[in-house]
Order: C-alpha cells, then sequence, then structure tokens
C-alpha cells in the first residue's frame, strides 16, 4: 500500500505539471485526472479492508448466533464497490438450528441482502431509482462516480432495497405505536401545541397482467389501470414559519406515501404521527380536500382531531355554483364569487351556506337548479370543517398545501409517460422515497448515521 500510496503522489503531481502546461483545461479537468488515478489505490484499500474484516469475523451463524459446524475456508465472492470491482475469500460453515449454510462474513460486510454490489453501492442505485427511471439512473451514476451498473441490474438491486426498507418500515412502525406514551402527560410538554395532518390521493398508471395485453385487447379490455397512492404528511403547528419571502416553510414534517390502500395509510400515518409527537400534542387537525376515504380515516385513526376542508377545494365548490347561474359569463362570475369567498375566509361558513340555500329556493327547477342543489349539500356536509376564520386566528393552514406540493414532487418520479409499474414495485420505491424524505436514509444505510444529507 506505502509504495503504491508514493507512486500516486508522484503521478498526481505529474498530472498537476500537465494540467498547468494545458492552457485550455479548467480544474474540472484537473478533478477527472485525480479521481482517474486514485481509484485503483482507494479500490486496493477497500479489498483489504474488507479482507481483514472478513478474516476477523467468526464462524458464528449471523442469524441465531450459534457456532458453525463443517467450517471451510477460501470460498471466493465477487462485488462492485464504489471504487470497482473487489474479490474477498470468506468461509463457509453449516447452522444446524438454522439447517443452513451460512456465510458469516458476508453479513459483517452488508453483503448479504444484495445481488453483488457493496453497501455504498446499494445505497447508490437505491436512491437513484427512486429519483429517476432506471435507464436515466444508470448513465447518471456512471458518470458521476464511474461505478457501472447497467438499467436491469441498477433495478433489480434498488427493488432488493425498496423490499428490505418495507420491512424496517414494519418493525420501525411496531416500535412508534408500543413507545406511545399513554396516558398523555401535558405537564411534560414545555409548550402545548397542535398536530396538523394533510392527507390527499393521486393515481398512478400500472399494467397488471403482464403478457397478456393482447389477449386482453381482444376481449376489448386495455391492460392499463390506474392505481391509487394515498399520501399524508403530519407536523406540529410550532414548526411551520414563514421564509423571508412569505412562503410558508415546515421545518420538520414527517411524509407517507402507499400503494397499500387506506388501510396501508392509516397505519403508517398513525406511526408517523407518533413518531413526530402525536402523543404529546395539545390537539390534532386533520385537513384535505372532499373525498370520503379521508374523513373516515380521521374518525377511524384520530377520532379526537378536528376536521377542516381545503379551502382551495371549498371555493372551487362555490365556482361551481357561480357557472350554474351564470354560464360562461367570466365577469359576472367573479364578481359574484370573490365576495362569497372573502365572507367564507374571514367571516362565517354559516353566512354563506344561508345564501346558498336562498339562492336554490328562489331558483326554477331545471339543470341550474339541479347544480346548485349538489352543491349546497356538500356545503351543507362540509360546513363544520370550514372554520376558515379560527383557523387564520390561531395562524393554522386553511388548505392541504403541504402534502399537495410534496405530492406533485413525487408524482413527477412516478407519472412519467411510458412508465408501467406493479403494486409490489412501487411500494418498495415509495417506502425508499419516504425514508429519503423523512430523514431515516440512515437507517436503511447505517454508514451514513454520522451525516444524513437526506432532508424533509
Ligand atoms: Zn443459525
Amino acid at each position: 500500500m506505502a509504495v503504491k500510496a508514493a507512486r500516486l503522489a508522484d503521478a498526481l503531481e505529474e498530472g498537476v505539471r500537465v494540467f498547468l502546461a494545458a492552457g485550455e483545461q479548467n480544474l474540472g479537468d484537473l478533478e477527472m485526472q485525480i479521481e482517474r488515478e486514485s481509484r485503483e489505490l482507494m479500490r486496493l484499500a477497500a479489498e483489504k479492508g474488507a479482507q481483514k474484516k472478513v478474516d476477523s469475523t467468526p464462524p458464528v451463524c449471523p442469524v441465531c448466533g450459534k457456532p458453525l459446524s463443517r467450517v471451510t475456508g477460501d470460498h471466493a465472492r465477487s462485488f462492485e464497490c464504489k471504487f470497482g470491482s473487489l474479490t474477498i475469500k470468506r468461509s463457509r460453515g453449516y447452522c444446524k438450528r438454522c439447517r443452513k449454510w451460512r456465510f458469516p462474513a458476508d453479513t459483517a460486510l452488508g453483503l448479504a441482502e444484495t445481488a453483488g454490489y457493496s453497501p455504498r453501492v446499494q445505497e447508490m442505485a437505491a436512491l437513484l431509482a427512486s429519483k429517476m427511471p432506471v435507464s436515466e439512473a444508470s448513465a447518471v451514476l456512471e458518470h458521476l462516480t464511474g461505478v457501472k451498473l447497467p438499467p436491469a441490474t441498477l433495478d433489480r438491486e434498488a427493488r432488493r432495497q425498496g423490499e428490505r426498507a418495507r420491512k424496517v418500515r414494519r418493525q420501525e412502525d411496531e416500535r412508534a405505536c408500543q413507545a406511545s406514551p399513554k396516558p398523555v402527560q401535558p405537564e411534560l410538554v414545555l409548550e402545548p401545541y397542535q398536530m396538523i395532518i394533510q392527507l390527499d390521493a393521486w393515481n398512478i398508471r400500472e399494467r397488471d397482467e403482464w403478457g397478456r395485453t393482447g389477449a386482453l385487447r381482444k376481449l376489448g379490455q386495455e391492460p392499463e389501470r390506474w392505481h391509487w397512492v394515498y399520501t399524508g404528511t403530519c407536523f406540529r403547528l410550532d414548526q411551520r414559519g414563514k421564509t423571508a419571502g412569505g412562503r410558508p416553510v415546515i421545518s420538520e414534517r414527517g411524509f407517507v406515501a402507499t400503494r397499500e390502500g387506506i388501510e396501508g395509510l392509516r397505519e403508517q400515518l398513525h406511526a408517523e404521527a407518533l413518531r413526530r409527537g402525536l402523543g404529546q400534542a395539545a390537539g390534532v387537525l386533520v385537513i384535505g380536500d372532499g373525498a370520503v376515504w379521508i374523513w373516515r380515516l380521521a374518525d377511524d385513526r384520530f377520532k379526537e382531531a378536528r376536521q377542516r376542508l381545503d379551502f382551495y377545494h371549498a371555493v372551487q365548490h362555490l365556482a361551481a355554483v357561480g357557472r350554474a347561474l351564470f354560464g360562461e359569463d367570466q365577469a359576472k362570475l367573479k364578481s359574484w364569487l370573490r365576495p362569497l369567498a372573502h365572507q367564507l375566509k374571514h367571516q362565517s361558513s354559516v353566512k354563506v351556506v344561508a345564501q346558498l340555500e336562498e339562492i336554490l329556493a328562489q331558483l326554477p327547477a331545471g339543470a341550474a337548479a339541479q347544480a346548485v342543489e349538489k352543491e349546497v349539500h356538500y356545503f351543507q356536509e362540509h360546513q363544520d370543517r370550514m372554520d376558515y376564520r379560527t383557523a387564520r386566528r390561531r395562524g393554522e393552514p386553511i388548505g392541504s398545501g403541504a402534502i399537495e406540493s410534496t405530492c406533485r414532487q413525487t408524482q413527477c418520479r412516478f407519472k412519467r409517460p411510458g412508465q408501467y409499474w406493479s403494486r409490489q414495485g412501487d411500494e418498495a420505491l415509495l417506502c425508499l422515497e419516504t425514508f429519503w424524505r423523512n430523514g431515516r436514509w440512515h437507517l436503511l444505510f447505517p454508514h451514513n448515521r454520522k451525516v444524513d444529507l437526506s432532508k424533509n
């Protein structure tokens, strides 16, 4: 190593001389050259270190801890690491309790749940695949790091990591639910705070029945379908602030996105809310659009919570009344809508609903009356969820903008044209995405435990 390091130092200095002589090169050229030159030394250091770790790993079963029998050595395994291909020789033994052959060193190195990639490369595949299509991810990875992973391999590795992430999530969620302090002890909380929960859903295109496209088309069915992704976010109201430009920001918030239906969301969101301080909250507020499942979930899981209809959605329903009354006359519609929306926001929903009922009473029977009647029912149903004046007085959000903007970001990844997902595959990738967003990436890849660069 020392000899190679000395040789590298010489090569690097020589590189600098070449760099200075070549007038058209900028620092980028030098950076690339240093990277190229040092790669082999780093690879060697990693390989030596890995082999030493292997040699010091005791021959016990990594699953149950029982000493292995029939141990033999020198079983070679090659895998890709950040600096290139490594080969190690490790021992194998039989665990009588598990009745399985074991390679304890694979677990010690973090190679147990991979097709042949080091933990750092596993992480790269997982992160990139959750952010962009795999063909792009493969090219970006090679361009930025020199690690070569063909798209199909990268996809497989990312999904494997995603499946692992789902297991970790289940364990974490169970732990969160068990650890919840009951009963709540408000005297332990310095400042009482409200917990805000926002819910939303969007759908992704998916192909259910691979290989049956032709057969299905003959039957007049399209093989692709849209499937719902349920999402939620939760945060403490006292952690919501504003940027200098007036844009609302939330310093810490939990995010959940799942393909496992409303029940999946309910359980995952509950665990997330507990991790974010639900147990100590003085009150809970659920905000969403008018979708029925949102209020059912709230009644079911967050019984004590207040409920609020997203203000923007309420205004859209007011506008629907306006269109029924004024048709395409935009000017009339606007001058009718503006004061009403203002009243809804700053005064009381009771007055607004009363006005709508009065309008309906005066309309002759017909299409317009039918349309208005539908909206009146909507407002009657949600009347108690439209306390926008109180919301503003308490500094609470009147809409579900935080979850909607997160959905838009995530949708970009999952809604690219020509992409089809399987339910399993989506859930694995969504799971990776939530670990990243929630700042818990290090739970999947513990080598990040000191520097967690993932952000909320
Ligand atoms: Zn065992």
